[in-house]
């Protein structure tokens, strides 16, 4: 099929490049000049396990390709997927302009019939609202064309999305149009050779469990970090706790791992805009609003262990600090634990020796050159003569760590770790203080 795709970030490339590998023909547009240029010249803007070979492939093979022109994306698909970014606004809510201002490309550039699917995580009625957009622009260009909108929301994991975009667990198309199943059916058909995953709904039921399926997984997060703060008071270890409430089918292990709390460019946008919505429509969202605020305190946990373990001085010190992505395998740094940590020792007059396999590029974007912030080339090179060390990011790398090397290496022989990565009896053993999440060390 002929495909087209606005926008090249996450989940517009990841998806172009799939869609093509599969053998579909498709034209990626994106109004980010530089990042087209970056693209067609075979460098990949973003990190994704799998991706960039994917991208190589397929453009050497003619059958992906970028471009800035919209009209020519316009003509080309005869599906058109919208997979631009949706922030949030000041207010919580989800700013969709991003999808408005293609809605209204689309309507001017539309000749022929085109099935429009908003793959953008976009608030319950937005189908709609596309919908109407493009209509008024043909009315104004006293054009009649056929076109459908229908909502297909995207579930992969930045990390593992190549992988979750080939092997989906169910994909969602929210329409009450044959003619837009039968070209979603055709369209995912490779994926779908097993057993049907395709998953036909009300558009706005579809909507609605993007939200759903976000605030759920957000839930079990900020409940884990919940029960995590109370073993700590307690004295239990919630890694036992965790092993022993995971065995329960009906809970299961998945999504149960306490830490430093979420992040990242869906679940903190997802569930306060999913609360926004709620409170807005007279209904008081009490559980996701909970979630969001065990959320905040969460991430103001590694400095306050670290401020404990350092008797409140971190003025003048040096704070070593493994990861920086707000989750292993991927560049994205966006509302990263990490980052929360970071502005609150430099607040405090402290300085940071930083390193992350990936993140890097991304920290120096955000932060720029600055005198209290040191990108080191490795692990080591960032512990080296810190007066702490903080683990943000779970990366595989830094799972087995050399507690003599760094009880040797670190000025002070202190731990806090917000990913629970290690064995506490092993680590104490090696003379190093180790304060983790919920592990009954309370300070
Ligand atoms: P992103 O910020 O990485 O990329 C968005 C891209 O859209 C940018 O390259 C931007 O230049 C481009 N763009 C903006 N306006 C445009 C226009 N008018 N025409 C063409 N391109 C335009 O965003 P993302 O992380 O890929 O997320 C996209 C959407 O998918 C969001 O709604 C997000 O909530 C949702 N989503 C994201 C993930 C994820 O893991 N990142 C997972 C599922 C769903």
């Amino acid at each position: 099929m002929q495909l087209t795709i606005f926008g090249t970030g996450y989940v517009g490339l990841v998806t172009a490049a799939c869609l093509s590998d599969v053998g579909h023909n498709v034209a990626c547009i994106d109004i980010d000049a530089s990042r087209i240029a970056a693209l067609n010249e075979g460098k990949i803007p973003i990190y994704e396990p799998g991706l960039k070979e994917l991208v190589i492939r397929n453009a050497e093979a003619k059958r992906l390709s970028f471009s800035t022109d919209s009209a020519h994306g316009v003509r080309h698909g005869e599906i058109i997927f919208i997979a631009v970014g949706t922030p949030a606004m000041e207010d919580g809510s989800a700013d969709v302009r991003y999808v408005q201002a293609v809605a209204d490309t689309i309507g001017k550039h539309i000749e022929s019939y085109k099935v429009i699917v908003n793959k953008s995580t976009v608030p319950v009625g937005s189908a709609e609202m596309v919908d109407a957009r493009i209509r008024a622009v043909l009315n104004a260009r006293g054009s009649n064309v056929e076109f459908d909108v229908c909502s297909n929301p995207e579930f992969l994991k930045e990390g593992s999305a190549v992988e979750d975009f080939m092997r989906p667990a169910r994909i969602i198309v929210g329409t009450s149009s044959q003619r837009v199943r039968e070209a979603m059916q055709e369209c995912y058909a490779p994926y779908n050779r097993n057993h049907d995953k395709l998953m036909t709904m009300d558009v706005r039921a579809a909507e609605l469990t993007k939200y759903a399926a976000n605030a759920m997984l957000a839930t079990k997060i900020s409940f884990m970090n919940e029960i995590a703060n109370i073993a700590e008071h307690l004295g239990a270890d919630i890694e036992q706790v965790r092993r022993g409430i995971g065995s329960d089918p009906r809970i299961g292990y998945h999504f149960i791992y306490p830490g430093a709390g979420y992040g990242g460019s869906c679940f903190p946008k997802d569930v306060r805009a999913l609360a926004k919505v709620a409170h807005d429509h007279g209904h008081q969202p009490e559980l996701l609003d909970a979630v969001e605020s065990v959320n905040e305190r969460q991430k103001d946990q590694l400095f306050a262990k670290l401020s404990l373990a350092l008797d409140g001085e971190i003025k003048g010190r040096r704070i070593a600090v493994w990861g920086l992505a707000f989750k292993p395998n991927t560049d994205d740094m966006r509302e990263a634990p990490s980052r929360a940590l970071l502005e609150s020792i430099w607040a405090a007059g402290g300085t940071v020796s930083a390193f992350d396999p990936e993140s890097m590029d991304e920290t120096r974007k955000i932060y720029g050159e600055r005198a209290d912030l040191v990108l080191a080339k490795n692990a080591d090179e960032a512990a080296k003569g810190a007066d702490a060390l903080v683990i943000c990011t779970e990366w595989k790398q830094f799972r087995v760590a050399d507690f003599e090397w760094l009880r040797q290496n670190l000025r002070n022989p202190i731990i806090v770790d917000g990913r629970n990565l290690y064995d506490p009896e092993r680590v104490r053993q090696q003379g190093l203080l180790y304060l983790a999440i919920g592990r009954g060390d309370s300070l």
